[in-house]
This record gives structure tokens, sequence and C-alpha cells, in this order.
């Protein structure tokens, strides 16, 4: 069974539990990302993928992003809520709900280009040598 499966049944507990669930769709926090408000919404019904969706899905989950879109975006120091779809930790479909802070922009974060930071140098580097 997959971990949003596994979730759905009760059968784990994502951070601060399941924040809504109704017949076709859950939503819960990010289990592995500590960003506030970093949510993920699943369909209740196992699917792979998004056109393995029902019409009707596909509209109640249309409905619930809008408006849980609307609510983080009310969060102060939200300035934007990006919606994606990975599906790198659980084949089950799912939307990455990801309210992106002011903070995050905030400064260069000089430290990821500091020379201790190696590895991303190295991978800085290798772009570089890609792109050439
Ligand atoms: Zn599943």
């Amino acid at each position: 069974m997959c971990l949003t499966c596994r979730i759905v049944e009760g059968n784990k507990m994502p951070p601060g539990g399941v924040f809504f669930k109704d017949n076709e769709v859950v939503i819960h926090h990010c289990i592995d990302v500590n960003i506030p408000g970093y949510l993920i919404l699943s369909p209740i019904r196992h699917v792979t993928a998004y056109q393995d969706l029902t019409q009707a899905e596909i509209v109640n989950i249309a409905m619930i992003l809008k408006e849980v879109v609307a609510i983080l975006q009310q969060i102060p120091d939200v300035e934007k809520v990006y919606i994606l779809h990975l599906a790198e930790e659980t084949l089950h479909f799912h939307f990455h709900i990801f309210p992106r802070y002011y903070w995050m922009l905030d400064s260069l974060n000089a430290e990821l280009f500091q020379m201790e930071n190696w590895m991303v140098l190295n991978c800085l580097v290798i772009i570089g040598e890609k792109i050439r």
C-alpha cells in the first residue's frame, strides 16, 4: 500500500494530522518539507496519473485547490502559492501546494556559495561545463 493510501486509511499520521478529507480528497502537511503550510492534496482513490481522475474528482480538486490557495495567501509573508505535481515519494497522484514566503527570497543565501559547500559548487561547475 502506498504512503498516501496509508494516510487515507489512518495507518500513517502526517505532521499535524489530516487537515481535510471528504469522499474524494485528502489534504495533509508535507511529510518531509519543513515549510509551514506546504500541503499535499491527493485524491482518496489510488490513481497514478492526472488523466486517470474522474471528471467529478477533477472538479472537486480544482474547487478545493482554489480555496486552499486563497487561504494560504492570507498568511502574512506568503508572496505566492505554487501548485506542483512531482510524484517522487509516492506514485499516488497528488499536488504539492507550496507557499513561497518573502523570507525565502530575502537574501542571496550567500552561504550556499561559500567554498565549504563543495557539492553545490561542483554542481554549478558541471552545469557550466555542460552548457558550453
Ligand atoms: Zn495510493
